[in-house]
């Protein structure tokens, strides 16, 4: 795992993996899931990047001389969020697709809470962050749980697996069971880490738990999300898969009785704990949503100008107002995710420092609750074309790249430069577009947590007095 291709060859590790019905023999080399062992080699080993982007975005760890992703540089201030926020930002930009560093966002958050659990769980952390400086492993993180009956707490479920939960323990660790869904890239990853997914109860002690295992450990199976396919283009079909159908998919992956040795266990049977670590995670993941947000936010300004100039409209009147409502949705997740790492939150046990929680639910629930707007505002401005364009075979056929050629001029602009702004649109809007409304509105958390935890931690008090102050006699 050292390397891009240790990792890929701890790829072939027997792990169990289904992929639309059938189990998969190599992932390394499947058509689709091929793609995500590229993705994450560039993510985690700088693979296909420039010497300028590995500097950008690796170090050398002092202690194990391991290059890793700097992504794995635990924040302990607020300027070492800000880079954070910087290198989410950028390596998003540089790859024209989320870059969603769950790994690290949930990695930071087990260390901390080990720490609260006593010392022996501490030493465990420790290990396991000794394990990571120096093997690199490719890290998913699976919180959120299938849940069943969302109206019923983990102990009122009919059937107890509908939240992962300790079924049994031994000499040798902890046997677990159940199921957690939509992690991402989960059948690529050397390790699962795994979390609560709520705050959990009195009497809810079993479900209480967090852990890390191999992806190939004995009784762990995972069901893939189909990829969405590309339309058979020939055009940069490569490059679009990365991008979009192939650079990653979810899994569901099911814990059947699987013994997860004492060493990896970071949490057991604490409520208090589980939900300190439950929310430690989603703020340090909503913290990345929103820096990686804010750029993907800025590719639809840089399209729609873009296409505002191709077709001509630039100074109308409401095509200014899309492109201000463009530049906005982008600015203002950018201003919160910087505000979240200025006024950060040390951690007092263990000096890791905490994104603001005001600044980070309120540049996430922004970027919920605008999403769709700001998609209106694409689509209005580019017409029809955002979606009727011809293919991309039909740009190879000689003949036909004559017609695109002439037929989609506009102005001061060749048909084919033009065909080819539509062509992107058409992969963020209509293939790739479905799964991204999917993700603005629930990936790293939905509307309803972040509405809560402004509405829970918001600071009334100096306020209040201050309108009591002026309706007092
Ligand atoms: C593309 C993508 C990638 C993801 N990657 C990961 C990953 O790598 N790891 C991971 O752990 N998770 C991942 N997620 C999961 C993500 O965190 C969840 O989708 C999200 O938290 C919502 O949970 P859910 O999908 O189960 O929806 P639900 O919980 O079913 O929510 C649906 C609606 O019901 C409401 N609701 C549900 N329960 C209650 C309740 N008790 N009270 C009031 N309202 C309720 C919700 O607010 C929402 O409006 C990913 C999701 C997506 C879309």
């Amino acid at each position: 795992m050292k390397t891009y291709e240790e990792y890929v060859e701890s790829m072939r590790d027997g792990r169990v993996v289904y992929y639309r019905g059938e189990k998969v023999k190599d992932i390394t080399t499947h058509p689709i899931l091929k793609h995500t062992i590229r993705f994450l080699g560039r993510i985690h080993h700088g693979y296909g990047l420039s010497e300028q982007q590995v500097k950008d975005y690796f170090f050398t760890h002092p202690e194990s001389g391991q290059l890793l992703s700097k992504f794995y540089i635990v924040p302990k201030s607020s300027q070492d969020l800000m880079d954070r926020f910087q290198v989410t930002y950028n390596f998003t930009k540089d790859s024209l697709i989320n870059i969603a560093h769950i790994g690290s966002d949930m990695f930071t958050a087990m260390q901390m809470v080990a720490v609260y659990m006593g010392d022996e769980y501490a030493k465990r952390a420790q290990a396991f962050s000794n394990y990571l400086i120096h093997n690199n492993p490719v890290l998913a993180g699976a919180q959120m749980d299938v849940k069943g009956d969302r109206g019923l707490r983990p102990s009122q479920q009919k059937d107890p697996d509908m939240y992962v939960h300790v079924v049994d323990e031994n000499t040798d660790g902890i046997i677990v069971r159940g199921a957690k869904t939509h992690t991402s890239w989960a059948y690529a990853a050397n390790e699962i880490l795994v979390i609560p997914s709520r705050a959990m109860g009195p009497g809810e002690e079993d479900y209480g738990i967090s852990f890390a295992v191999p992806a190939n450990a004995k009784g762990i199976r995972m069901i893939c999300r189909p990829a969405i396919e590309m339309e058979a283009t020939k055009l940069e079909m490569e490059n679009a898969r990365l991008r979009t159908s192939g650079h990653f998919t979810e899994a569901m992956v099911i814990f059947d009785d699987v013994l997860i040795p004492w060493d990896r266990v970071f949490v057991y049977k604490n409520g208090a704990v589980a939900s300190q670590l439950a929310l430690a995670f989603a703020l340090n993941h909503r913290f990345t949503a929103v820096s990686y947000r804010a750029c993907l936010a800025t590719f639809l300004v840089g399209i729609t100008k873009l296409i505002s100039e191709y077709n001509g409209v630039a100074k109308v009147s409401h095509i200014i107002k899309n492109i201000a409502t463009l530049i906005s949705y982008a600015e203002m997740q950018k201003v919160c995710a910087k505000m979240a790492a200025y006024e950060c939150q040390i951690d007092p046990k263990t000096g890791i420092a905490l994104p603001n929680p005001l600044y980070t639910n309120l540049g996430k629930l922004y970027s919920n609750l605008e999403h769709m707007n700001a998609k209106e505002a694409v689509i209005d401005t580019a017409g029809g074309m955002a979606i009727t364009a011809p293919g991309g075979e039909d740009y190879m056929n000689p003949e036909l790249r004559k017609d695109i050629d002439k037929y989609l001029a506009g102005s001061n602009v060749s048909g084919n430069d033009r065909f080819r702004l539509f062509l992107l649109l058409r992969e963020g809007l209509g293939l790739y577009g479905g799964l991204e409304d999917v993700g603005e509105l629930h990936a790293e958390g939905s509307i309803w947590p972040s509405v809560m935890e402004l509405w829970r931690g918001y600071d009334y008090a100096d306020i209040k007095k201050t309108i009591l102050n002026f309706v007092k006699d």
